[in-house]
């Protein structure tokens, strides 16, 4: 097992893993930059403070890639509840797999785009009991 760097194009806000030197037992450093807003990931209630920073690793079997990164970003979030704005560390690790094919680098930028989406589907509230407190405020 070897480490390698390989690398993203960060200039292209992409993160790609290139196959050229890719044996069966190497494992890739993946370590990159995004820009949420080139990515169109930012909403009416969810906007990055900073970029995307993503950590991990990639293994090769054969004709298939599996990737493991950990994303990190700082977030502004809007509660859907109270409309308050509140700051929220986003650490999320995912992992992908993907056929080669014939390919001669592998993009897993959508990947990582639509995980990122989906996870932005869950409900959105400033604090676990945002709910209770603004009812109990208001009965008071
Ligand atoms: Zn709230």
């Amino acid at each position: 097992m070897q480490k390698t760097d390989n690398l993203a194009n960060m200039n292209e806000n992409k993160v790609c893993i290139h196959m050229g030197q890719f044996q069966d037992s190497d494992v890739l450093r993946v370590s990159s930059e995004l820009d949420a807003k080139q990515l169109d990931l930012e909403f009416d209630d969810l906007i990055y403070l900073s970029s995307l920073n993503i950590e991990g690793e990639a293994a090769k079997s054969r004709d298939v890639i599996t990737v493991k990164v950990a994303v990190k970003a700082k977030l502004e979030k809007k509660c859907s509840r109270c409309l308050e704005l509140f700051q929220e560390d986003l650490d999320h690790s995912f992992k992908f797999r993907e056929e080669i094919g014939q390919r001669m680098e592998v993009d897993i930028t959508d990947h990582l785009r639509e995980s990122l989406l989906l996870l932005r589907e869950q409900k959105c509230l400033c604090s676990d009991d945002c709910d209770t407190s603004k009812l109990w405020n208001q009965n008071n």
